[in-house]
């Protein structure tokens, strides 16, 4: 609860970025990892427009066994490789707990997918690790299991960890999800840890992104998770709901004008 720690908790990342502080913290990049001129120009992308984390799968939760799964070990080396190169941090989802070990050498940051909110033994295994986690909510989440998933994970003794409102599913088909921007006020109240706004999944629609993004923000979100792909129509996976890379650069712009942005 918020009166744990009224201030709020911030979540340090090795190159100084704090989450939860002054700065909303952006991080983008596409939604699976591709290949690595996929994912250079992607994190080349990402840096330039100011962004401070890269985000990208490996390990990928599709909802058809038939889709594509994601490059894993490899997807992660890809992904260390050319975050160093360019001066970003990592952040890429696990799915189970046997990929922990596999992970932690090449990430900066695990994110539990809306799949896995409720994957309590995944949740309690990270409770254990010392690197932080972002928790998305459930795709059909209430606000109360959203903080009883986190409780999992702050009661094995990791406080770094930072929820992120993603789209909920409702009886409206014209969006993916409906982006639950209350939900950012609603945490940010009821808990002291950082909440984060996924504009990208909320809505599944690359032209309502921006909007999201700016609501998200005004709504007190401490940072946003956002696709962006150097050639979106061509993506293997989210490619509808992934920004241009001359979209992100515009968005970026137009955040810094309601609060500091990195
Ligand atoms: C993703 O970030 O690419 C993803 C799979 O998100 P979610 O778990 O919110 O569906
Ligand atoms: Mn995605």
């Amino acid at each position: 609860g918020r009166s744990f720690r009224p201030e709020g908790t911030t979540v340090t990342f090795p190159n100084g970025v704090v989450v939860g502080g002054k700065e909303v913290v952006v991080m983008a990049g596409p939604c699976s990892v591709e290949s690595r001129e996929q994912i250079l120009t992607s994190a080349k992308q990402v840096a330039a427009a100011g962004a401070k984390f890269l985000r990208g799968g490996a390990f990928k939760p599709r909802s058809s066994p038939y889709s594509f799964q994601g490059m894993g070990l490899d997807g992660l080396k890809l992904l260390r490789e050319v975050s160093d190169e360019t001066g970003l941090l990592v952040i890429t989802e696990v799915m189970e707990i046997s990929q922990i070990e596999l992970m932690l050498p090449f990430i900066d940051c695990f994110q539990v997918g809306a799949r896995n909110m409720q994957n309590f033994n995944l949740l309690r295994e990270l409770g254990h690790v010392r690197k932080p986690v972002l928790m998305k909510r459930g795709i059909s989440a209430t606000i109360e299991e959203v903080l009883l998933s986190a409780e999992y994970i702050l009661s094995g003794g990791n406080y770094s960890l930072m929820l992120c409102e993603r789209g909920i599913r409702t009886y409206e088909t014209y969006t993916r999800n409906t982006m639950d921007i209350s939900a950012i006020p609603v945490l940010k109240k009821l808990t002291h840890l950082p909440v984060l706004g996924d504009p990208s999944h909320g809505v599944g629609i690359r032209d309502l992104v921006p909007p999201m993004a700016l609501a998200s923000v005004a709504a007190g979100a401490d940072g946003l998770l956002m696709e962006m792909h150097p050639n979106p129509d061509k993506a293997m996976s989210d490619g509808a709901q992934s920004l241009y890379p001359e979209q992100l650069q515009k968005l970026m712009a137009q955040l810094k004008l309601l609060a500091p942005v990195v």
